[in-house]
């Protein structure tokens, strides 16, 4: 199984990390061990200081595929979560000035939250899902698939030009903006379409 993102898909969050918003969508990977499954404790990890959560719409592939054309990519997927795409942001600003890759920022043990919780998509408008993230009970991220530069189609056509997507592979669709900073006593929640999909626990 791989975990794919999708970096810069929502042009508010590009602006405010002063990145340009690119002509094909960004992606990078992580490895399994990144999942954390919703019901285990998030632990703050000791190699950053600028820790932040990036909410994100989740697709499950769900059949094998290779150079998947945009028209039928919808024929690779069933099903649809929320997690967190974790950033050692000072880590990741290294990388970006040395044009080193972002995996130290990116791929580490548990940098992928998830919720255990997968929902039809032939129950949602996929081209219009709303989702939230609080932070200790406050909002701070809203985002609606709708506004993705990207949508995920295109992203699978995309991908699938470079790689087989197998069944189980996990597509992060990138974060919309109010991306921020968490410590440890933070309570991390996740809402789709208002339904709650997890609760992570920063220790
Ligand atoms: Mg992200």
């Amino acid at each position: 199984m791989k975990i794919i993102c999708i970096g810069r898909n929502y042009s508010e969050h590009a602006k405010e990390m002063n990145a340009p918003v690119s002509e094909k969508p960004v992606f990078f990977m992580k490895p399994d061990t990144a999942i954390l499954r919703n019901g285990y404790d998030f632990y703050f990890p000791d190699f950053t200081s600028n820790l932040h959560y990036e909410c994100e719409l989740i697709y499950r592939i769900d059949k094998v595929g290779k150079n998947i054309a945009e028209k039928f990519a919808h024929k690779y997927y069933t099903a649809v979560t929320l997690g967190i795409d974790f950033t050692a942001r000072d880590l990741q600003e290294q990388c970006k000035e040395k044009g080193l890759p972002w995996e130290i920022a990116k791929s580490w043990e548990h940098s992928a939250p998830i919720s255990t919780d997968f929902i039809d998509v032939s129950s949602l408008n996929t081209a219009d899902i709303s989702f939230e993230l609080t932070k200790n009970g406050q909002v701070v991220q809203q985002g609606k698939s709708s506004e993705m530069i990207f949508n995920i189609n295109q992203i699978i056509a995309y991908i699938s030009t470079f790689m087989t997507l197998k069944k189980g592979d996990l597509i992060y669709t990138g974060t919309p903006a109010g991306v921020g900073p968490v410590a440890i006593g933070d309570v991390l929640e996740g809402f789709l379409e208002g339904k709650k999909m997890f609760t992570f626990h920063v220790k």
